[in-house]
């Protein structure tokens, strides 16, 4: 048989649309892979939700907790295994053919979204009505949180141990909560304002009750209510607001978006809809890779990847010695820090997406299209790249390989303009071991926004191309 031709290089670097060339079983899988996340999506609201779901799932596919492990076991190529921290971050692998030293695949996103947490003591009454105090957590435009349904989610926990878990508003059943906003007719003054003032973070108070207690006795009776509420429901008293994490998310699940259906609105899309896409890669390997192949989904990432469970803490690298030991029946310094350092990592983080509303903020060239393809974006930063996990071309090149072998399609692309703005990601982090890190993601219109919007396709190519990449086999 004559070797076949390969394709004929183009000159110019023409950006395709999603759609052309994408085959029937291509669509169709996008679909499925679209389906599957709408059911991820509306399962993990939270931090906690998503370790709960894809803990699930992990188990479900065979994985085994690294805790949970008898002492002395043995762990050989194609064995899956995770380990979770605080129930709000977990890292899972397969076991590679190769030994650990060569360093593994990894594909790191966050589970953490934008939401409002409710303060340690955040319950009071005023106008008749009682609320609940919060404090936003991770970067939001606080006009976009008033006037529309919130739901509940979150943990007691009593000084026993016990720990209550609730959920309100989700089912079709629950009640909801919301922010109020003053009318029109009486905004003049509010209208004033800058959008970041009009709405303030202590004016984000959520509406609870309205309906007074039957205690005589009681000063604020609408207040008391809820409290007896609380009790009667989850058996909890007012100081156990001290030791609760307790988040307002938007209410509601995921839906899919246009008369095309082409796109999905949903709450979180930063960054679960990169968080699924690298735990479906993880999960559908379907052979034991070269490299040890590495899902890990952090949380904190939305302010700053500090603590126990964000990315500045040790609990990959925790993870990789465990497996050292599990491997090879033994721990050795040097080895890890070998396996870290050679290891390739994708930050598996979301990216904007050209708005064409707002045009102005980016450098049409260099911006993301919508169903255009995963992004790569070498760099991250702000300004002169001030913080950016800048990408070596080598290894750029190393994921251009990859993704065009596997049919992934893909867009480069920056946050936005030079001078407009910038973010970061859990990259310098995972680059802080030496490793070869690259961001990229799935494209996002409304970022950080209650409802985000993407295109299926782009979250379908993330997969694929999270997938080839952990399967890669580094050819040389
Ligand atoms: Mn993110
Ligand atoms: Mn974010």
């Amino acid at each position: 048989m004559p070797k076949k031709k390969p394709a004929k290089e183009s000159l110019t670097y023409e950006r395709k649309s999603g759609y052309d060339g994408l085959s029937p079983a291509d669509s169709k899988r996008m679909e499925e892979i679209s389906k599957d996340y709408l059911a991820f999506l509306g399962e993990a609201k939270t931090e906690r939700e998503a370790h709960d779901e894809a803990v699930k799932r992990l188990e479900a596919a065979g994985f085994r907790d690294l805790e949970a492990l008898p002492e002395g076991a043995r762990l050989s190529p194609g064995d899956k295994v995770y380990r979770g921290s605080a129930g709000k971050t977990v890292v899972a692998f397969v076991v590679g053919k190769k030994p650990l030293e060569a360093g593994l695949h990894i594909l790191g996103a966050h589970i953490d979204s934008p939401r409002l947490d409710v303060k340690q003591n955040p319950l009071y009454e005023s106008g008749e009505m009682a609320l609940l105090d919060t404090h936003y957590y991770g970067g939001i435009k606080k006009y976009q949180w008033v006037a529309l349904p919130l739901a509940l989610h979150g943990v007691f926990v009593r000084p026993d141990g016990k720990k209550i878990t609730l959920t309100i508003g989700e089912n079709p059943g629950d009640p909801v909560f919301t922010i109020t906003d003053l009318l029109p007719h009486l905004g003049a003054d509010q209208a004033k304002k800058t959008m970041s003032e009009g709405i303030e973070g202590e004016g984000l108070d959520v509406l609870v009750g309205s309906a007074p207690s039957k205690d005589k006795k009681a000063k604020e009776k609408i207040k008391r209510r809820v409290l007896e509420l609380l009790k009667e429901k989850y058996g909890v008293v007012e100081a156990d607001f001290v030791s609760s994490e307790l988040e307002f998310v938007p209410a509601g699940p995921p839906r899919e978006a246009g008369l095309d259906r082409s796109m999905i609105l949903g709450y979180g899309h930063d960054d679960k809809s990169c968080a699924f896409g690298s735990l479906r890669a993880l999960l559908d390997l379907g052979a034991a890779p070269e490299h040890t192949a590495c899902a890990l989904l952090a949380d904190k990432e939305e302010i700053g990847s500090y603590g126990s469970t964000g990315m500045e803490s040790s609990f990959l690298e925790n993870a990789v010695a465990e497996l050292f030991n599990l491997t090879e029946g033994g721990y050795d310094g040097l080895k890890l820090r070998r396996a870290l350092e050679r290891s390739w990592a994708l930050s598996a983080d979301v990216n904007a997406l050209h708005d064409p509303l707002y045009p102005s903020v980016s450098e049409r060239k260099n911006a993301a299209n919508l169903n255009q393809g995963v992004i790569l974006t070498k760099y991250t930063g702000s300004r002169g790249k001030s913080g950016a996990s800048d990408a070596h071309a080598e290894f750029v090149a190393q994921v251009r390989r990859i993704f065009d072998g596997a049919g992934a399609l893909w867009q480069a692309a920056e946050l936005g303009k030079v001078d407009q703005g910038g973010g970061g990601t859990i990259a310098f982090l995972m680059a802080r071991y030496g490793m070869s890190v690259l961001d990229c993601g799935v494209g996002v219109l409304s970022m950080h926004a209650p409802w985000e919007l993407i295109g299926k396709l782009d979250l379908y190519m993330a997969y694929k191309g999270y997938r080839a990449f952990l399967l890669d086999g580094r050819k040389k």
